[in-house]
């Protein structure tokens, strides 16, 4: 008999805790799982007293579900998706709904539409982000595809995303075709940003103004009462105190070589792909590669000298102000970056992008949920063609108000030897991005020198001409 509302693919870490998130919130869920004997496991043990129901093979599943039939897929992101859907599509009728909520490659969801409306079924690629406790008590959640899906699971998303504010849901429809996991791939990409910004002002904090591991703890618990207030900040002050079972911090004892799974490093491929300069997210893709070199750097640091041992002369409660400072401007600039990549992609692939909805799905429920993207939701309410948030009136002034610091931090740190690729990209994006004039004339100069590939003249734009530098025929 028909009695579940919606059926879920995938009882792993993810598949489990959604599950129970959809039954908190009154919907009937059915359950199934490759492996047949997690469905039982997972009935007998997690699910015990819920209105959760299993399935023994996609067959009794699907005659299990309400119509047009809802179903999701957390399962390992690849061919895995492929199989299940080439499985599924003989046993559904037109309308009904298949849901991929892995982390697959945006192009493989637009793919995926595409074949799927060949077949009158709809589709949705759906970024889930928050990990295993977002997906119990409330990820956020950035669905994308077939529009005409949304009417029909928009109530269940809606319930069981995080909440903010005066209880917004961090859900809402992101676009057509791969644009939800577009934007779950942007987003992870903004996570790498964050994550090294504060390794490099950890880095400072430790190496020029030589805090211990309390002293830390205690200054980004006092930063996540200001502008920085985010889970990352919070986090990251527990992580610095955090003791073994020794009585030592655990945190220097941990190897500092950056492991990654490829999110972030696709952001980087596709802001090069569309040719936009998000530089700060590229750097933080590259500093966990070269964190990655440890034996290499290793031996290398016995031989390469650097100014390491000039001692830091001035006052150490200003200078840890200006970190902060140098943080949250740096903070800005990856994420009026990581907007220019959207704005990109979506004139790119035709999409309509809401930019401040997509602001207040990261807003809750995610790794980078913080205060600041509520800031960034009212710019873009503000202006919905915003350009870019630094021309925003309040970013522009922050980042005004921060730059001196800013610029003291790099400056100090350059001196002391310390890498901090993030904080100096966001201020070499700033620094060229507020010149009307760039020193790519001379580069033009070169192409056309060497390559005759032509320039334009300032005062004549669209005309392009061609000049014979070197006098010769
Ligand atoms: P996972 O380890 O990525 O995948 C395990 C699930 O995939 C199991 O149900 C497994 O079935 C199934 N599976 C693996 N290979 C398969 C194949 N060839 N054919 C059919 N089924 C296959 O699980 P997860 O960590 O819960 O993540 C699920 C999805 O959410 C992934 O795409 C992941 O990237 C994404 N995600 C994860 C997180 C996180 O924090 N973990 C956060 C956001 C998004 P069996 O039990 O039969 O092996």
């Amino acid at each position: 008999m028909a009695q579940a509302d919606i059926a879920l693919i995938g009882l792993a870490v993810m598949g489990q805790n959604i599950i129970l998130n959809m039954n908190d919130n009154g919907f009937v869920v059915c359950a199934y799982n490759r492996t047949v004997s997690k469905v039982h496991d997972f009935l007998k043990n997690e699910a015990k007293g819920t209105k959760v129901i299993g399935a023994e093979s996609l067959e009794d599943m699907v005659s299990k579900l309400k119509k047009p039939r809802r179903i999701i897929l957390l399962v390992k992101a690849g061919q895995a998706v492929d199989d299940f859907i080439d499985k599924l599509v003989p046993l559904l009728e037109a309308g009904d709904i298949i849901i991929d909520g892995g982390n697959s490659e945006y192009r493989d969801t637009t793919r995926r539409c595409q074949s799927m409306k060949d077949k009158k079924l709809l589709f949705v690629g759906s970024g889930v982000s928050g990990g295993e406790e977002g997906a119990r008590y409330g990820p956020s959640l950035m669905p994308g595809g077939h529009k005409e899906a949304w009417p029909h699971i928009k109530d269940i998303f809606q319930s069981i995303a995080a909440k903010v504010g005066t209880g917004e849901a961090c859900c809402d429809w992101v676009g057509d075709e791969g644009a939800g996991h577009f934007v779950k791939m942007v987003h992870n990409g903004i996570e790498y940003g964050d994550m090294q910004l504060i390794c490099e002002a950890y880095h400072l904090m430790k190496d020029v103004l030589g805090m211990d591991h309390d002293e830390m703890a205690k200054a980004f618990n006092e930063w996540n009462k200001t502008e920085l207030d985010s889970f990352l900040i919070e986090i990251t002050a527990n992580i610095l105190k955090f003791r073994d079972a020794d009585g030592t911090h655990l945190l220097p004892k941990i190897r500092d070589s950056a492991g990654q799974k490829g999110t972030g490093k696709w952001t980087a491929i596709s802001a090069l792909e569309y040719g936009t300069p998000v530089t700060l997210i590229g750097e933080a893709v590259f500093a966990r590669c070269l964190s990655s070199l440890k034996e290499e750097r290793v031996e290398a640091s016995k031989s390469l000298s650097g100014p390491e041992g000039t001692k830091f002369s001035g006052n150490k409660t200003s200078f840890l102000e200006d970190i902060r400072k140098a943080l949250y401007a740096s903070k800005i600039i990856s994420y009026a970056q990581g907007f220019m990549l959207l704005r990109q992609a979506a004139k790119e692939f035709g999409w309509s992008l809401n930019y401040g909805a997509i602001a207040l799905m990261w807003r809750g429920g995610c790794i980078i949920r913080s205060v600041f993207l509520g800031k960034i939701k009212e710019a873009f309410d503000r202006d919905f063609e915003l350009q870019s948030l630094l021309l925003d009136n309040f970013f522009s002034n922050a980042v005004q108000d921060c730059q001196d610091s800013w610029r003291r931090t790099i400056s100090t740190g350059v001196q002391q030897g310390i890498p901090m690729p993030c904080f100096t990209t966001a201020l070499s994006f700033y620094d060229g991005y507020r010149h009307g004039m760039l020193p790519a004339n001379l580069l033009q100069a070169q192409r056309d020198y060497f390559g005759a590939h032509t320039y334009e003249l300032l005062s004549n734009p669209g005309t392009h001409i061609h000049t014979n530098w070197t006098g010769h025929g």
